[in-house]
């Protein structure tokens, strides 16, 4: 059997980036409105700081106005709470996202939910993953809109196709699973208690692993010809021992690709995959809650 078709995200992302700045210069030139995202940042978590610079530079790139907020690891919660209810009421602002994890005395939980709804450009709070349970317009959580686009883009129709999505985080496997049901996917969520993973995942026509397991699905887990979709960011010592000893890491997903792209029909790579398509989502997701709140629908 052939080799599987490499679905090039990296690719995909910069041709979306590439249309939500044609769509912002639009919307700047017949209405006089600019898309407006706020990153949050607490702390000085270097991976964090990484992700808040590039979603800076992207969200400036597609002409939309960016800002970073910069707090200290100590701050207090009703100080965060404060900037996040300033940024609430602040009408050039459209987009607000917290960048996670946040330090141990900040609750994730009520960060969200003091986000306004319309401008949860992240899909995290109960508001928008209730309306998009119940298939009402929400804004939905970037990285799973992100798989679906590069999975509609290279499969068409979804209608009928079995889904298995493993994990079910709030973030990622629910919504994921969310998305692929409105798609008309019957869909499976497995997570760590499920039974016989390999054979639930052999089932699947399409197979989303988000786990956070370096390489845990491997060939013999994959129907041939399935679409694979890796979300998965795990960091392994570098192949080159010298390179390791000096503390060098790769990136892999949760699927053993090498393997995998013997059997699927198409497969995401990590890096170059899921991971490009986020920012984009998040541009597309502040965009749309632009339009939204200024009565563009
Ligand atoms: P998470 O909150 O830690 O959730 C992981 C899920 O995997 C949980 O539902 C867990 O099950 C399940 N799981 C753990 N071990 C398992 C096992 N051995 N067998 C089956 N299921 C298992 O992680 P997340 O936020 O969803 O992220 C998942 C992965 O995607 C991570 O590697 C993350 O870095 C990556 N990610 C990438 C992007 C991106 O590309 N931009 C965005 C988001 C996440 P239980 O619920 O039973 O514990």
């Amino acid at each position: 059997m052939a080799d599987a078709t490499i679905i090039d995200g990296k690719a995909f992302a910069a041709d979306l980036r590439g249309r939500i700045a044609e769509e912002v210069a639009a919307l700047k030139a017949d209405h006089g409105i600019t898309p407006g995202l706020a990153v949050v940042l607490v702390g000085e978590d270097p991976a964090s700081q990484i992700y808040v610079r590039n979603k800076g530079e992207q969200t400036e790139a597609a002409g939309m106005h960016s800002v970073t907020h910069r707090l200290p690891a100590d701050v207090a919660e009703p100080e965060l709470m404060g900037l996040i209810a300033a940024l609430n009421d602040d009408p050039a602002i459209h987009g607000i996202l917290v960048q996670f994890p946040v330090p141990a005395h900040l609750s994730q939980d009520r960060i969200v939910a003091a986000i306004h709804p319309d401008k949860d450009v992240d899909g995290l709070n109960v508001i928008n993953a209730g309306r998009l349970a119940s298939g009402l317009p929400a804004l939905t959580a970037c990285t799973p809109v992100g798989c679906m686009m590069l999975l509609k883009d290279v499969l068409g129709d979804l209608k009928g196709k079995r889904a298995v999505v493993i994990g079910r985080s709030n973030l990622m496997g629910k919504p994921m699973a969310q998305l692929l049901l409105a798609a008309d996917c019957t869909v499976t969520i497995a997570h760590s208690r499920t039974v016989d993973l390999p054979a639930v995942c052999r089932e699947a026509d399409i197979l989303v692993a988000a786990v956070g397991r370096a390489e845990m699905v491997k060939a013999d887990w994959i129907k041939p010809g399935a679409a694979v979709i890796d979300v998965g960011i795990n960091r392994l010592p570098a192949r080159d021992p010298e390179a390791a000893a000096a503390g060098k890491t790769r990136v892999v997903g949760d699927v053993a690709f090498d393997e995998a792209k013997t059997v699927a029909g198409c497969i995401t790579p990590v890096p170059g995959g899921v991971g490009p398509m986020t920012i984009a989502c998040l541009l597309q997701n502040t965009l749309t809650a632009a339009r939204r709140l200024n009565g563009l629908g």
